[in-house]
């Protein structure tokens, strides 16, 4: 059934081959671990531990869990239950910035009949080279001129600020949609040198998409930015919910207004070239409780079934 629905899509060859690098991945990178006491196994799914992935925790118990608290990084995993009390899941981002060791991942589990466990699973990270790239582009977008910095910078800060909080209630549920069937470039993480002027690491992924391609909400989510930005364009913001951010640049225009919530599928705007680009396409952040990540990787831990 699932593959009925991808054939009806026309970006089908893309569809599939994530669906199939998934599963590869899935059973490449999954791990586990019992915690001394073996009332709970935790495991893990991911397209690899390394810098600017994602990790899909589950934790299973013998017995019914209440609540579970987690903290790696520094910060707060927020974990859930569908259903089953005795199996949780949590979302850990690694920053793209991270370097390669041993990360633990702190559980406070509170059972329903009171007892409380403590436990961690280690990440082990291992090493990723980021590919560099050299590409030229107008003047203005490698030097802004001096009357834009501060603009520049009262974004950035309203950008910052936005990603560094984490909002209290889940929004995100269920699987993430594509938000163009263009295929993905290979772009996430790699070092641009502008004009021969190194900058920060590509904290994106680009997808191909010609100007006008309609652009879907991933997930559920709470319009936190729709704003013409100088780097960015026409760009918005999704707040998914418990430190998840989904961010979208570069395009002809938005059809959403800050405070909209926007509902898996739903359009928010159009593919288009504004800001600093060289040509049409769409260009998807991730954060997760503050970790730049790649939304392929999120992809491939919770792809879209193509029930939605
Ligand atoms: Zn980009």
């Amino acid at each position: 059934m699932k593959v009925e629905v991808r054939f009806r899509n026309p970006g089908v060859s893309v569809c599939l081959g994530l669906l199939a690098l998934a599963i590869v991945y899935r059973a490449g990178a999954a791990g586990q671990s019992k915690s001394k006491d073996s009332e709970l196994a935790i495991s893990h799914e991911a397209r690899a531990l390394q810098p600017g992935e994602v990790a899909l925790l589950t934790v299973r118990s013998s017995t019914p869990i209440q609540s579970i608290e987690g903290k790696a990084f520094g910060k707060t995993i927020f974990f859930f239950s569908d259903g089953d009390a005795t199996v949780w899941k949590g979302l850990v981002g690694i920053d793209l910035g991270v370097s390669p060791k041993k990360y633990p991942v702190q559980l406070a589990v509170t059972r329903l009949d009171g007892k409380n466990l403590q436990t961690h699973y280690d990440l082990l990270v291992k090493d990723k080279r980021f590919p560099t790239r050299r590409i030229t582009v107008q003047e203005e977008f490698v030097n802004p001129p001096a009357e834009e910095l501060e603009r520049i910078q009262r974004e950035e800060n309203s950008v910052s600020a936005i990603f560094a909080t984490a909002s209290p209630q889940r929004r995100w549920a269920g699987t993430f949609l594509r938000p163009v069937p263009g295929d993905a470039t290979s772009s996430f993480g790699v070092r641009s040198i502008l004009n021969g002027e190194p900058r920060s690491p590509h904290s994106g992924t680009d997808f191909h998409a010609e100007a006008g391609t309609p652009v879907k909400a991933p997930n559920t989510g709470k319009v936190v930015l729709a704003d013409n930005l100088y780097f960015s364009g026409n760009a918005v913001i999704l707040d998914h919910g418990w430190g998840l951010y989904s961010y979208f640049a570069h395009l002809s225009r938005f059809t959403v207004s800050e405070g909209d919530s926007v509902a898996p599928g739903q359009v928010i705007g159009y593919v288009g070239a504004t800001g600093r680009v060289t040509a049409p396409h769409l260009h998807w952040s991730l954060r997760l409780a503050g970790a730049r990540v790649d939304p392929l990787s999120l992809l491939a831990v919770l792809p879209d079934s193509g029930g939605n």
